[in-house]
């Protein structure tokens, strides 16, 4: 798929939005009835996937336009409620194609589980056991294969297991790390099977052969710690991209370079650079069916591995060569199979629009779409300031939230933006005003 024709995307009425992408294959007929319809998630489905169902809850879906990662092109789709976000990825994307795009790569793929198992209190006991699971590791490796045996036969399973002792007066922990290619799927579910098969083993061993110290398993669960699971994504922007006219691209170069290294000194900053990034990240995770909150979770701990809070993107202006150079590191857990991914038809639909990718390809694109994220968001902070681009959408909100309908939306959110507060008062009299 090529994406061709689609300048001024923007400016369509949603019915011709989707009759373009409906003409250039990206959804079927059926997609663009099913978009155009707005039939979400049917209820019978939904009653299926979690308890005490009362009904639904939507989020607008939208295409982040000009991402070009790894020399394809991809419209990037992104479900999310917050107003500019689409808008930011798409104009930062759009810069860094002037550099070529970005080059996204996945540095590894497995997930980690740990079996928790208490008793020793001791670290020479501690030592026996991870002698026996260090010279038992084949067979370890098998019995937790089994018990999942899909994943080995389709070239996936259990690749390593190391141990810590966790030493402390009141609760010594002794924890079994298992770490698995769960192939096309997130796993946790999978692992767990896994997990829980291989730590009663262990516990059972534990009793049975004699040289070993007793223990007594606590858990068995995936880690959401995913550092074994990366993709970093990286882009190179000739500085001239990056200025409007009037703009000084030096100057812009060196502030984002700036406000960079500010995330990773400051903690406080730190945690509003990465909230941008997890902006675009979350929107395609959660767009594509992927469990978001293990994602977040992932990131967040991921950002702090030094033991200080930092910022999970860094932008370097290099001087000499005229380049903002931008990257990107994120531990993303996602999967292309599992969950909801094939059950929600929104999340199918997501995963045709961006060409069926891999597990993979999927990590590649979230690790972009955050590099672009932050990019737009730092270009705004230190050159524009970030109210100004969010005005317009924040009255529109405004305008919505205090009742306006069709085209009062448009003329109460005009009035607004240029009215001295933009606030629920100014916005209900302006209102008003029209009304009478
Ligand atoms: P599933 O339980 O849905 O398992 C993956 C499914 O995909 C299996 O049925 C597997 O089939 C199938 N599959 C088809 N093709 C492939 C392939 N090529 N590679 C791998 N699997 C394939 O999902 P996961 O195990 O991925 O677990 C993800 C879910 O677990 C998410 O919904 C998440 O929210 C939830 N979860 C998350 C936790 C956490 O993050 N801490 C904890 C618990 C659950 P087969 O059975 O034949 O192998």
């Amino acid at each position: 798929m090529t994406q061709v024709n689609l300048q001024g995307f923007y400016r369509l009425p949603l019915e011709e939005r989707l009759a373009r992408l409906n003409e250039l294959h990206y959804i079927s007929d059926a997609e663009k009835d099913y978009l155009k319809n707005n039939q979400g998630l049917a209820l019978d489905l939904a009653d299926n996937m979690v308890e005490n169902l009362i009904g639904t809850y939507s989020l607008p879906l939208g295409l982040a336009m000009n991402f070009v990662i790894n020399q394809k092109d991809y419209l990037v789709p992104m479900a999310i409620e917050e107003p500019s976000v689409i808008a930011a990825a798409s104009y930062a994307a759009k810069m860094a194609k002037a550099g070529g795009g970005f080059h996204s790569e996945v540095l590894d793929r497995q997930m980690t589980g740990q079996m928790v198992f208490l008793g020793l209190d001791q670290a020479s006991q501690a030592e026996i056991w991870t002698r026996y699971i260090k010279d038992h590791q084949e067979e370890l490796i098998q019995l937790a294969n089994q018990a999942h045996p899909s994943l080995s036969r389709r070239g996936g399973g259990v690749r390593q297991l190391e141990t810590a002792y966790y030493p402390s007066e009141s609760e010594p922990f002794f924890v079994v790390y298992m770490t698995v290619d769960t192939q096309e799927a997130m796993g946790a579910n999978m692992m767990n099977t896994m997990l829980e098969a291989l730590a009663s083993h262990i516990e059972d061993l534990s009793h049975e052969v004699e040289s070993l110290p007793g223990l007594e398993k606590l858990m068995a669960i995936l880690s959401n710690l995913a550092t074994q699971c990366l993709a970093k994504a990286t882009c190179q922007i000739p500085i001239e991209a990056l200025a409007k006219p009037g703009q000084n691209p030096k100057e812009v170069a060196k502030r984002i370079s700036q406000a960079s290294q500010l995330a990773q000194v400051d903690p406080y900053r730190a945690t509003t650079h990465n909230k941008g990034i997890m902006n675009g990240v979350d929107a395609l995770v959660i767009a594509s069916g992927n469990d978001w909150r293990a994602v977040e979770a992932a990131c967040h701990a991921y950002a702090s591995q030094s033991g200080q809070y930092c910022g999970l993107a860094k932008w370097n202006y290099l001087e000499d060569q005229g380049l903002l150079v931008g990257e990107i590191t994120l531990p993303l857990a996602l999967g292309s199979v599992g969950g909801s991914i094939k059950i929600h038809p929104a999340a199918k639909l997501v995963h045709h629009l961006l060409d069926h990718p891999s597990a993979s390809e999927l990590m590649k694109i979230v690790a972009a779409l955050g590099l672009a994220q932050n990019l737009a968001a730092l270009r705004a902070l230190v050159i524009e300031g970030i109210q100004v681009g969010h005005m317009s959408l924040q009255a529109r909100s405004l305008a919505i939230a205090i009742g306006a309908q069709g085209d009062e939306v448009d003329q109460v959110s005009q009035a607004l933006q240029k009215a001295k507060h933009m606030d629920r008062q100014s916005a209900k009299a302006i209102l008003d005003e029209l009304r009478q």
